[in-house]
């Protein structure tokens, strides 16, 4: 496999619901969804399994996870765009991947992350460059880097 820096091949959309470019089944590149409609569109590169997810860097930060996290709020929306990330490239739900692991400090062999300011979004996109070995929890091994 090719291991071509994420920025390398870094294209990101980010898609109005109203324009065409990537609207119905045809594109096949990665999705995330914003709270006001947009679509983010992104090309992990052809037959790499990646994952976007995007945020905009003012949403208010729930209160449930506000308590649990206290981070600045750009800070937040970086560590859970990351985390979102990881768990889609997983195929674990995002709720059970912070009750096993936390909103951060951790590193995933395998897994390549690069957050990126698109307009008002956070936007995290990454790739599994290999897979990653799993536990018997079906979740990749995670090394934490504290
Ligand atoms: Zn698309």
């Amino acid at each position: 496999m090719a291991h071509a820096d994420v920025e390398g091949r870094l294209e990101i959309m980010v898609v109005s619901s109203r324009m065409s470019a990537c609207l119905g089944t045809d594109c096949v590149r990665v999705h995330s969804w914003t709270s006001d409609g947009r679509r983010v569109c992104w090309n992990p590169g052809a037959g790499v399994v990646g994952a976007v997810d995007a945020e905009s860097r003012h949403a208010r930060v729930p209160a449930s996870l506000a308590r649990r996290y206290p981070l600045p709020r750009p800070d937040f929306w970086v560590a859970w765009t990351r985390a979102e990330v990881h768990a889609k490239l997983l195929g674990v739900p995002i709720l059970s991947w912070l009750k096993a692991h936390g909103l951060g400090g951790w590193e995933v062999p395998g897994i390549r992350t690069a957050t990126h300011d698109v307009e008002d979004l956070v936007v995290t996109v990454g790739r599994l460059e290999s897979a990653p070995r799993t536990t018997g929890a079906g979740h990749g091994e995670v090394g934490m880097v504290r």
